[in-house]
């Protein structure tokens, strides 16, 4: 199929962010075990909560605009995700692997945030006003992680940055 409407390529963004939120999923608990901080131990488990709720708004979206949340793989968060588990890999187990552990869970964040602002814009521009309102509500909520993130990494990074 060929993708030559905005409509299109909205459902076509829509299914990348579902397969998106899954490979999420499967990351986040590897993370929260990962993590010695209780506090980012407890982010990525409230997160990962929160990424199942994102999820149902997906399937919920998808079953307004009479189409499938699924046929999609996301090759752009594979990789964020890649990156991230060798960047884990590599760092000491401690405050520097919190720090490793935040910054690829900001990356994470941050390329939801553009994701979910460009469909929530479609679905403005597409007067599918209930849509938006659900993106909306995840954008927010990815917003909402990624500032929680940035409190924890001010205490993680200076407790990082002293010697062993
Ligand atoms: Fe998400
Ligand atoms: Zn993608
Ligand atoms: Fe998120």
């Amino acid at each position: 199929m060929r993708v030559d409407s905005i409509d299109k390529l909205f459902i076509e963004e829509l299914k990348d962010l579902y397969s998106a939120e899954n490979q999420i999923t499967k990351a986040l608990p590897k993370m929260a075990n990962a993590a010695s901080s209780k506090d980012l131990k407890k982010a990525f488990e409230s997160h990962l909560r929160e990424t199942e709720g994102q999820i149902e708004r997906l399937v919920q979206i998808c079953n307004i605009l009479g189409t499938s949340p699924k046929g999609k793989s996301c090759e752009g968060m594979k990789s964020v995700l890649d990156e991230g588990s060798s960047m884990l890999h590599e760092s000491a187990e401690g405050d520097v692997r919190d720090a490793a552990l935040i910054s690829a869970a900001q990356r994470v964040e941050h390329y939801e945030m553009a994701a979910y602002g460009t469909v929530r814009t479609y679905a403005q521009l597409l007067g599918q006003s209930q849509v938006a309102k659900l993106l909306e509500e995840t954008l927010e909520e990815e917003k909402a992680a990624d500032q929680k993130l940035t409190s924890i990494a001010q205490k993680v990074n200076v407790r990082a940055q002293q010697p062993a």
